[in-house]
């Protein structure tokens, strides 16, 4: 196996056994990304190798190349969110995950490719072009962190970070066959990342297997003073849940996530698992979650009008691109502001302003934003009275595997119920992870989602840990040459 197909903790022990220097492993990854990233589009921006390989720490605790989404802020480097409104926007500081992830030694490899502020479920709402899958070229990779799930996936880099709003490291993560945690609300700082929806946004680790997702929040988590609504809770070493054990553990099927229209082959996969992980010695029961068939119209409700709110910056002003008005049409301060956010947004990022004022403005704020708040808090009661008799719940990531390019492009309605099981865990903030458990005929990953209580991540590591010691999906990688 190449060096850069193996995950950190394999090349954390060849290091340490001296079998391989961090700088092999750099360098494979570089030598892969000239022969595929052409064919696979998984990078906004490469950084380029000669700024990075100087500083490689030989020594560091884990000097390992990862990719970070491009909504996150790294100091004096280029930071767009895939959009071109904020082409030129150069971060004045680093996001509190980035100077963690230096502390470590971590290499950065670049930006990776996203829906336009991480407004999609397939990553072709970029402004930077479409990310490929890996395992089919022919196919999206999801979405919204699909360039950093497809690095992993075509081993252009070891571990990627992303942000999950709705479901976008987790569905990403089941398209491309890797892992994908959303942490608890509050678990990971999101300062310095460029805000989505503020009550639901998480920055989580992708990686290959649970192990590796472990180590990398590990570095992530942690209270913040510079984000205000980063908890402060002790931060467990989640590698001490790394265990092969699953007994007298309770696990809830929540029978509203097995609906009808779900693909046949991703039912038998999570099926499959199930039973699994029962010989396991967990059991299972079937458990309701009464109010799921309100939770796509209530998420795209909140999520938007947080949007829109947050949008509102981009106004030629302070950052990135500014467009002025032809001088015979339009000549005032106004103008300005229309015709850059009409020339920066994209379709996708149009239609969400729109939706959210809309539901912000006044007149429609009781009808809409506040009744969806409360549905809000009807969907986490349901969670926390399925918590109060279960440790953990199981339900596929997706309805589907990967869609073809296009297939779901010009209907947006239909990308959006492509959230329907990951958006809950948002919703309510609490953890949730996605890893392969199979694949279909086609040749495309199956993903499984395991949810949890609020800061109990510990849960996600020790049924997911116990699942990939049973199972090979976890070590399939792709052959892109
Ligand atoms: N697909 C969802 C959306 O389009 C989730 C996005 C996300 O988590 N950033 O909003």
């Amino acid at each position: 196996m190449n060096y850069n197909e193996l995950t950190a903790h394999e090349i954390l022990e060849n290091i340490k056994a001296k079998k391989c220097s961090a700088s092999d492993v750099y360098n494979a990854t570089y030598e892969h990304i000239d022969k595929v990233e052409d064919k696979v589009n998984a990078y906004v921006r490469v950084a380029p190798k000669e700024d990075t390989t100087s500083s490689i720490d030989e020594t560091a605790s884990t000097p390992i190349p990862i990719a970070i989404k491009d909504n996150i802020c790294i100091e004096n480097k280029e930071t767009t969110c895939s959009s071109q409104i904020l082409k030129g926007f150069t971060a004045p500081y680093n996001a509190t995950v980035i100077d963690k992830l230096k502390n470590t030694g971590a290499i950065f490899v670049g930006h990776a490719n996203m829906d336009e502020f991480a407004f999609g479920s397939s990553t072709e709402n970029s402004s930077c072009g479409v990310t490929h899958n890996p395992w089919n070229l022919n196919h999206v990779p999801g979405g919204s962190s699909g360039g950093s799930t497809a690095a992993v996936a075509a081993n252009e880099a070891i571990w990627a970070i992303g942000s999950d709003t709705g479901g976008s490291i987790r569905q990403p993560a089941s398209f491309c066959g890797v892992v994908g945690l959303k942490p608890t609300y509050g678990r990971v700082s999101r300062y310095g990342l460029l805000a989505f929806a503020s009550s639901l946004d998480q920055i989580g680790p992708i990686t290959k297997d649970m192990t590796d997702s472990a180590l990398l929040l590990n570095i992530l988590a942690g209270y913040d003073p510079m984000d205000s609504t980063s908890a402060n809770i002790d931060v467990p070493d989640y590698t001490q849940s790394l265990v092969n054990d699953v007994k007298g553990l309770k696990i809830g099927i929540p029978k509203e996530f097995f609906i009808d229209g779900i693909d046949p082959e991703v039912k038998d996969g999570v099926n499959e698992a199930i039973e699994l992980l029962k010989k396991q010695g967990a059991s299972f029961q079937e458990v309701s979650l009464p109010h799921t068939e309100y939770a796509v119209a209530t998420y795209y409700i909140v999520a938007t009008a947080e949007a829109s709110s947050n949008l509102a910056r981009y106004d030629g002003v302070q950052y990135g691109q500014r467009k002025m008005a032809s001088e015979t049409r339009k000549t005032k301060l106004v103008d300005m502001y229309e015709e850059t956010r009409a020339q920066g947004f994209g379709e996708e990022t149009k239609r969400r302003v729109m939706l959210g004022t809309y539901c912000l403005s006044s007149g429609y704020y009781d009808d809409y934003y506040l009744k969806g708040l409360k549905v809000r808090t009807l969907i986490k009661n349901d969670l926390d009275k399925v918590f109060e008799e279960c440790d953990a719940i199981i339900t596929p990531t997706s309805p589907t595997t990967a869609f073809k390019i296009g297939e779901k492009a010009k209907d947006p309605l239909s990308m959006y119920l492509s959230d329907i099981f990951t958006i809950s865990a948002n919703l309510s903030g609490i953890p949730a992870v996605s890893l392969p458990c199979g694949f279909s005929k086609a040749g495309l990953p199956i993903g499984l989602q395991i949810m949890a209580k609020p800061f109990d991540e510990q849960m996600l590591f020790k049924i997911g840990y116990t699942y990939e010691q049973q199972t090979p999906w976890h070590k399939k990688r792709t052959q892109l040459t």
